[in-house]
């Protein structure tokens, strides 16, 4: 487990004030690893989750060859080029009920699809092809068939011995019917990450509360469950936290206990007049970003020591002594925009999380919960997580799949970009009047808008480098598509 000031220390040109948005996925992935414990599920129940260990065959699929068409097998050496062939049926192979009789020259077996082709048979010809006369004599017209044509063969689909779905892969339909393919019943996975999240902010209203000037619903709560749900992850619900130091205090020792990740929205911009980044200061080793993008500039990001006793868990016991929580509403807690101390220890070795016996609420080890200090803005909650919780999260669900690629499509509006930081803007990409993909920005881009957000299907994503787009320019979007 490395500190925050190690993962600094190398990372070239690492500058909290201002880090592109490649750079904090460089240092996510230094942050967070593979919580590692495994479970063995039924099929059913596995759909979705991460692959602990490779998944080998058993046996080769299919087990022999066999045949792709309902037709007649027989052995393809009697084709003649420019010549028909008369064939004598012998007998019927059905699939699950073999032919095991000999099958001779100018002979034939009727065989069904997926029926093992009787020895020395190579070829079939599919029924609609032949002509038939009486029940027992068939003829295959000149020209339409070569030896071999509508066999299977043994293995085409897996080999005996080779992985069919390996460690890593989330299990989708295709790979769930793929190892139930190799009768194999139940798989390992890696259990389910266990997020935790709370919002911040006094302005906050939970649903159910009277509205109230100056305060506004919490959204966040609910668009960030969703997509936590999406991904699979059991959620700890915290609710709204209320800008008190013991009522804060009191969610994140919680949230530390239960998690293995911590998301919070608001109370990390620059001048945030409340607690919530003092107290992740004193309750662990956290670093206060200021990121180069579009929405989404302030995020706080590190590790929250597990519930005993503050940040000596994570290591922190050899540096200079933590400054407490700021005392008072409107003073900054310490070195907002910096790793926080350094000469940090690496601290003790520490223990892996244990595998939970399943009931509530989960104790997950010693070694603290990874942080998202998130943006209040409800759009920019959304883009943060996009950007940077979701892979990060994937990556602790130990999964190796390679994130979906960005669609190429056309922009049908002129949009403004300053180059030196990485902007999203929300759109709706379709397939235009003339077959290629195009896409529209869906209204007002402000930070706050959800309902923009709301009516778009993915994200345009303008490069950290990228200028001014013309209508008409291609640009990259990230596809909502299994996200949102
Ligand atoms: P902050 O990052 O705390 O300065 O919040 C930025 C903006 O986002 C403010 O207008 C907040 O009212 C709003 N905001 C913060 N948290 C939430 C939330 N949970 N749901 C909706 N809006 C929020
Ligand atoms: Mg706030």
């Amino acid at each position: 487990m490395k500190t925050l000031a190690q993962i600094a220390q190398q990372l070239q040109g690492y500058d909290p004030q201002a880090l592109s948005v490649p750079d904090v996925n460089r240092f996510l992935a230094q942050l967070v690893e593979p919580v590692g414990d495994v479970e063995e599920l039924a099929l059913l129940q596995a759909q979705g989750r991460v692959l602990a260990r490779d998944v080998v065959s058993p046996f080769s699929v299919p087990p022999h060859d066999n045949s792709a068409m309902d037709g007649f097998a027989f052995d393809g050496a009697q084709l003649a080029a420019g010549e028909p062939l008369a064939l004598q049926v012998v007998g019927t192979a059905l699939a699950g009920k073999a032919w095991h009789g000999q099958v001779g020259p100018g002979r034939c077996v009727k065989i069904m699809t997926g029926a093992i082709m009787p020895a020395g048979l190579d070829t079939v010809v599919p029924q609609e092809f032949v002509q038939t006369s009486g029940t027992d004599a068939i003829r295959i017209p000149a020209g339409l068939l070569a030896p071999g044509d509508n066999r299977r063969f043994k293995g085409e689909d897996l080999m005996q011995g080779q992985p069919a779905v390996r460690r890593g892969e989330c299990l989708t339909p295709a790979r769930c019917g793929l190892v139930a393919s190799l009768g194999i019943a139940t798989v390992p996975v890696s259990r389910k990450l266990r997020v935790a999240y709370f919002s911040t902010g006094d302005e906050i209203l939970s649903l159910g509360e009277p509205p109230r000037e100056g305060a506004v619903y919490d959204s966040n709560r609910y668009t960030v469950h969703g997509l936590l749900s999406r991904l699979g992850c059991e959620v700890i619900d915290l609710g709204v936290v209320r800008d008190e130091p013991a009522l804060l205090e009191a969610a994140f020792r919680q949230a530390s206990r239960q998690a293995d990740a911590i998301i919070t929205s608001g109370g990390v911009s620059v001048g945030e007049a409340d607690y919530t980044k003092a107290m992740m200061n004193k309750l662990g080793d956290v670093a206060f970003w200021k990121i180069a993008m579009r929405p989404g500039r302030p995020m706080a990001v590190g590790r929250i020591a597990a519930d005993r006793g503050g940040a000596e868990a994570l290591g922190r016991s050899a540096g200079p002594p933590q400054p407490r929580p700021a005392p008072s509403r409107g003073s900054e807690p310490h070195e907002v925009g910096s790793v926080g101390a350094t000469g940090r220890s690496a601290g003790p070795p520490q223990a892996r999380p244990t595998p939970s016996g399943g009931s509530e609420p989960h104790e997950v080890g010693s070694e603290g919960a990874i942080l998202f200090g998130l943006p209040g803005n409800p759009v920019a909650v959304m883009v943060t997580f996009l950007a940077f919780v979701r892979p990060a999260l994937l990556h602790m669900m130990g999964s190796t799949d390679a994130p979906p690629p960005l669609l190429r499509a056309c922009s049908v509006d002129a949009l403004r970009k300053k180059p030196g930081r990485t902007e999203y803007q929300r759109g709706t990409v379709a397939t235009g009047p003339d077959g290629t993909l195009q896409v529209r920005i869906t209204g007002n881009q402000g930070s706050g808008v959800l309902s923009s957000m709301a009516q778009a299907n993915g994200l345009i994503v303008l490069h950290h480098s990228q200028g001014n787009v013309a209508p008409g320019d291609l640009v990259d979007v990230m596809m909502f598509e299994g996200m949102i």
